[in-house]
């Protein structure tokens, strides 16, 4: 039997790029959103669909998403993985790395929730993946908007879970740890970022992408009926 369409956003790097290449090999068709398209098409994958969209455009998703269902059939699954992390010293943070958390990391994951949501309530089938982080089950020093945003992810995946569950529709959080991805590279404050990396060292290293995109598969693919509600992890060694 074919397998149903798989929507990632954030698949041009770090844990979406490598969920994309697990979910590939096991041989899903795919739907691929971030901005940087051409790193998505240099992965080379089969039955994929890659579109340049910016998740908090509403109607570039809407858009893309109604293409790929057209070509490969009704996403049967998101993963909202798309998220930037700009750490910060609230008293000195430019507000408007604020503003960018707040609208990729929980108005970006509302916009994917809804653009699928509705034909999965209506199939009666389907999983929301959100990709939040142990920063959204505890709070580290300068981490207070990022802290907010993946906080905000809990929420909103446990109450979405409560108003869908009786129409067989799963929402599962997975709240990595420490992962070796591109995120911090963009956090501005150079004092921050050297502290942060020194951190990740102290520890010996830290868990990679794949770890995560092994939790996604592992989540996903149970019986519809068995909801994960949460995975967290991390390397052994992370506080
Ligand atoms: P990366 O920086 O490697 O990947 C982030 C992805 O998000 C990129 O593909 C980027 O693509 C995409 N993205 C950012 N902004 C937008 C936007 N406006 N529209 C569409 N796509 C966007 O980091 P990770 O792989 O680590 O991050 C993935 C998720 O995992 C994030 O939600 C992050 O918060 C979470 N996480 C990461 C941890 C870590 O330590 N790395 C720990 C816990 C959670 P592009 O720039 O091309 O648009």
């Amino acid at each position: 039997m074919s397998k149903p369409l798989v929507v990632i956003t954030g698949a041009s790097s770090g844990i979406g790029q490598a969920t994309a290449q697990l979910f590939s090999r096991l041989g899903y068709p795919l739907l691929l959103l971030a901005r940087r398209i051409e790193r998505m098409e240099k992965l080379g994958l089969p039955n994929t669909l890659c579109r340049a969209v910016d998740v908090t455009q509403r109607d570039p998703l809407r858009a893309a998403v109604k293409e790929a269902e057209a070509k490969f059939g009704p996403a049967d699954l998101i993963v909202n993985n798309a998220g930037v992390m700009l750490l910060g010293n609230v008293a000195r943070q430019s507000p408007e790395e604020w503003d960018a958390m707040l609208d990729v990391n929980v108005k970006g994951l509302l916009n994917g929730i809804h653009v699928v949501l509705s034909g999965m309530v209506e199939r009666r089938h389907g999983t929301i993946i959100n990709i939040s982080s142990i920063a959204g089950r505890k709070t580290f020093p300068n981490h207070a908007a990022y802290c907010g945003t993946k906080f905000a992810v809990h929420a909103i995946s446990e109450n979405l879970r409560e108003e869908v569950a009786m129409s067989d529709v799963r929402v599962i959080t997975i709240a990595p740890g420490a992962v070796e991805t591109e995120l911090l590279s963009h956090t501005t404050d150079t004092d921050i970022k050297s502290g942060y990396e020194s951190w990740k060292e102290g520890m010996g290293g830290v868990i990679a992408a794949t770890d995560i995109a092994e939790a996604i598969r592992f989540a996903y693919e149970q019986p519809q009926n068995l909801c994960i509600r949460e995975i967290v992890l991390a390397a052994t060694r992370q506080q």
